[in-house]
């Protein structure tokens, strides 16, 4: 294959990764968005599940205390009358120690519910903070723990509906456009065969390109410069240029080729 047919592969793969851009394009970054948006509504469920957890781990501990004080008054009760018909000293003695210890563990039940009572009030009281600030419009003083639990939920809500709505759009843009973005990367997948068949080395150097997000990786000489970055091409290079060969920018590395190839690939585009 000459070198200009050569050339013209890889000018028609732009317009077909062109095309494609194009039609990703109308996208207008949704999926981005999305992808974005539900990192957000993972940690903000990740945040309200560990509060729940630790809401209902106190609960349960409270309430295992509270049955524990209860289990130990009932014995302090039973003591106490059989403390009332003790035979000697001996039992009675031993009877009040049984009864001082049930005692002290319900004083440190009782201590364990104050210290658990007090952390769910100063969480309270920084919540309050949180709203305060909130309703003052400070959100940037917020700590994590000031963020009230209902706050996050409804940020939560927020999050998801948009989600939703974000998702619909995206997916009746992507149904208008599906059948031809099928087409298009079947024919994309078929012509890279050819010019990567063809034109390897420049191939590869196009796809580092626009990897790059140097996207017109094949650039027209035009009034003796790359048209990519305005640089001038040395004179002998223009020659070649023009005699249909291929220069590689010194200064932005673009694949330059002669306006009339590219002019020729436009031509024949419609056949495709
Ligand atoms: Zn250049």
């Amino acid at each position: 294959m000459a070198v200009q047919e050569k050339l013209k592969l890889i000018i028609r793969q732009q317009q077909l990764d062109d095309e494609l851009d194009l039609i990703i394009s109308e996208r207008k970054g949704l999926p981005e968005d999305i992808e974005e948006l539900e990192g957000q509504v993972a940690a903000l469920s990740k945040r309200i599940e560990i509060r729940r957890k630790r809401e209902d781990e106190n609960k349960v501990r409270k309430q295992t205390l509270k049955g524990d004080i209860k289990v130990s008054q009932e014995k302090v009760k039973k003591y106490k009358t059989a403390q009332a018909s003790a035979r000697n000293n001996k039992e009675y003695d031993a009877i009040t120690k049984q009864i001082e210890y049930e005692e002290q563990e319900i004083k440190k039940a009782e201590t364990s519910i104050r210290g658990l009572e007090e952390l769910e009030e100063r969480q309270g009281q920084l919540e309050a903070k949180g709203r305060e600030l909130m309703k003052e419009g400070k959100d940037e003083d917020l700590t994590d723990d000031m963020m009230p639990t209902d706050e996050l939920e409804k940020q939560l809500d927020d999050i998801s509906a948009e989600v939703k709505d974000k998702k619909k759009e995206l997916g009746k843009i992507i149904k208008d456009t599906e059948d031809e973005e099928t087409e298009l990367r079947a024919k994309i997948e078929k012509h890279k065969k050819s010019v990567n068949k063809e034109i390897k080395d420049i191939f590869a150097r196009y796809l580092h390109l626009r990897k790059g997000r140097i996207l017109n990786a094949v650039v027209k000489l035009v009034r003796s410069s790359c048209s990519g970055c305005n640089t001038r091409v040395p004179t002998n290079r223009q020659a070649f240029i023009m005699q249909g060969g291929f220069y590689t920018c010194e200064t932005c590395g673009r694949i330059l080729v002669a306006e009339t190839i590219f002019d020729e690939v436009k031509a024949v585009k419609v056949e495709d």
